[in-house]
């Protein structure tokens, strides 16, 4: 699998203006700092593909980019900047949502959580909230190359891994897919590339 055109297509405030050509997409999602940008470069292999502001509030855009001229790779704002005043974090919530819920050609939202550390409870909650809706999920874990460190409890990555499935695990009838990577190493991207492929098979 791999990426050989890549272009941004259109920054959507709406589910309602979102593409209309029914291509299928997979939506990457996550905290802010998880490593998102440097995931999308990574995958794309093109360093200037994800420039999308990072400031809260300026681009509550869902951005879609067409990937190989047949699927969407669609890069939603982060959640959980502790900054974002109460009204923007509402209004991120109220449109992330209905687009996870409303937008028919989403094949799976690409969760993006931070291996070099601990569980966070916004993450538990997001990845709860998805199973619950039965919204189909792959989890991608973040920052796998990063060994451990005294502030994190000294856990291991895979150790972080499968504390957060296993505190995920009752919100969903099967265990969701799960990729581990690093953006540094670029392990995983292969492996997501071909998680993509298939699910597009389907
Ligand atoms: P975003 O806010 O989710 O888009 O996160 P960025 O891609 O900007 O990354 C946030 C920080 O984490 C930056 O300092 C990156 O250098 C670092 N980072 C991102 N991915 C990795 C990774 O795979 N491994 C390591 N060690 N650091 C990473």
């Amino acid at each position: 699998a791999q990426v050989t055109t890549a272009e941004f297509v259109k920054s959507s405030v709406r589910t309602e203006d979102c593409p209309a050509d029914g291509i299928p997409e997979f939506a990457l999602v996550g905290r802010s700092n998880v490593g998102k940008s440097s995931l999308l470069n990574s995958l794309v292999r093109r360093k200037r593909l994800a420039l999308t502001s990072k400031k809260p509030g300026k681009t509550q855009c869902i951005n879609h980019f067409r990937i190989n001229d047949s699927w969407y790779l669609v890069d939603l704002p982060g959640y959980g900047y502790a900054a974002a005043p109460h009204e923007v974090r509402t209004n991120w919530e109220k449109f992330t949502k209905d687009y996870f819920l409303n937008r028919e050609t989403l094949v799976s939202v690409l969760l993006l959580i931070d291996a070099s550390i601990p569980a966070k409870k916004i993450d538990l909650e997001y990845a709860s909230w998805l199973g619950q809706n039965q919204i189909p999920m792959t989890l991608i874990f973040t920052k796998c190359d990063k060994r451990k460190k005294k502030r994190n409890g000294g856990k291991r990555p895979e150790e972080n891994v499968e504390d957060f499935q296993n505190l995920i695990r009752e919100f969903f009838q099967a265990a969701p897919p799960w990729i581990m990577t690093s953006s540094v190493t670029n392990q995983g991207r292969d492996e997501i590339l071909l998680h993509i492929a298939q699910l597009r098979n389907y």
